[in-house]
């Protein structure tokens, strides 16, 4: 038998409330078509603190499959695996895996599931770090990169055109310092796109300066603060910027919503597109009506469990290619805070770790390692 632990919840609420360590016993004998594994990272996304809390978009299957007091479900949506041994074909023990489906359950030692429920990847050239956060962050930004924009609309007129590489042209995002952020800023260098974007001061200067300077260094062309981008004069400055309007705006990326958004809202040019795929702030998107009126903006979503439900093949295909990226080391890790997580790893340790999630101005993302 494999003994393994997993944090687990039976009820919505604040994750220092609701999760706990759950530990059972896993039979050897698998059923068929089946792969155990053992988990090697696992991050902490705004998105699963959501989840716990019951105010995402999707709610978790609670089962009694590992054999909790009550129906429960664990949390994580991605994470890399390693296979310790598999009653399919398409596995072999040691091989690295990374789930197929959201919502899979990453926070926990060992798994358990259908050959089908995980992605093979080739680990050739690359840590359990970086497979462990490609899934969510990267992939969030190359989509709403080569599906929106920039410019989408406007030379096409009312349909949408995928991005052509090599443009030039702008775009621009709040929440960039966010591990989506950082991806859009990469990827847009990468197609020769050119970005705005759009940070939170830090405590002291020399932070602010030292943020933006390692924002540039992954390929940002402006970055500015939001107290700079939300003040009268930024208009002058974005006028500098896009040579008195003559280079538009073409594609908005919001992360943040409230005051932020409605500021990137109206720094976009005629027929632009504001693409919302996060909501930080917790404040409602506030859109004056002239935008949509006079300027054609359109103002859309972005959902990257429902993009992945929908292209399953392109998902793959996606995910390849961003890895082939970070081994030809053209693509940069996001920073991290390693959460170490072993046999004696106390339950508040993980659940402090969870908690701490959503706070602000963090040094890293939040990733358990196992
Ligand atoms: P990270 O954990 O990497 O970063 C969080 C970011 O949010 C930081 O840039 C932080 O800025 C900023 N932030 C935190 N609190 C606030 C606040 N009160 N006001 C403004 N900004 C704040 O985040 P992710 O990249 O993983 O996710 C970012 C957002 O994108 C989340 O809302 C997430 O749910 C969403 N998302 C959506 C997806 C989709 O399919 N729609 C897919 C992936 C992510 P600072 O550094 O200044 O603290």
């Amino acid at each position: 038998y494999t003994q393994a632990k997993a944090l687990v919840f039976s009820k919505p609420g604040e994750p220092a409330d609701v999760l706990s360590l759950h530990s059972h016993s896993i039979s050897p004998s698998l059923p068929s078509s089946s792969v155990l594994v053992r988990s090697l990272a696992a991050p902490i996304n705004p998105a699963d603190i959501n989840t716990v809390q019951g105010t995402y978009g999707a709610k978790p299957p609670f089962t009694s499959l590992i054999g909790t007091p009550e129906p429960s479900a664990t949390p994580g949506n991605e994470g890399v695996f390693e296979v310790l041994s598999s009653s399919s074909s398409d596995f072999t023990k040691g091989d690295w895996v990374i789930p197929a489906i959201s919502q899979f359950g990453t926070w926990r030692t060992h798994a358990v599931a259908e050959a089908s429920k995980f992605i093979k990847v080739e680990k050739d050239g690359l840590s359990p770090l970086q497979v462990a956060t490609v899934s969510v962050n990267p992939c969030t930004a190359y989509r709403i990169l080569r599906h929106y924009g920039p410019n989408a609309g406007v030379k096409a007129g009312l349909g949408m055109r995928p991005l052509e590489v090599g443009s030039g042209e702008w775009f621009i995002q709040n929440g960039a310092n966010s591990g989506v952020g950082r991806a859009a800023i990469q990827f847009g260098k990468l197609w020769g796109l050119r970005s705005i974007n759009v940070i939170r001061e830090r405590e002291t200067e020399e932070a602010t300066a030292a943020l933006k300077q390692e924002l540039e260094g992954l390929g940002a062309d402006v970055v500015v603060t939001e107290s700079q981008f939300m003040s009268r004069e930024w208009r002058d400055q974005l006028a500098e910027i896009t040579r008195k309007g003559r280079e538009q705006i073409g594609l908005g990326l919001n992360c943040v919503g409230g005051k932020s958004a409605t500021a990137i809202a109206r720094s976009l040019g005629e027929g632009a597109t504001m693409v919302t795929y996060g909501g930080m702030a917790k404040q409602p998107v506030a859109l004056p009506v002239g935008l949509l009126i006079f300027k054609d903006i359109r103002f859309l979503g972005f959902w990257l469990s429902k993009w992945n439900e929908k292209d399953v093949e392109g998902r793959k295909h996606m995910i390849n290619d961003i890895l082939s990226l970070i081994r030809a080391r053209k693509f940069r890790d996001v920073p991290v805070d390693e959460v170490k997580w072993d046999w004696d790893t106390e339950e508040s340790t993980l659940r402090d770790a969870v908690q701490g999630g959503l706070q602000g101005f963090r040094k890293g993302k939040g990733v358990f390692v196992f």
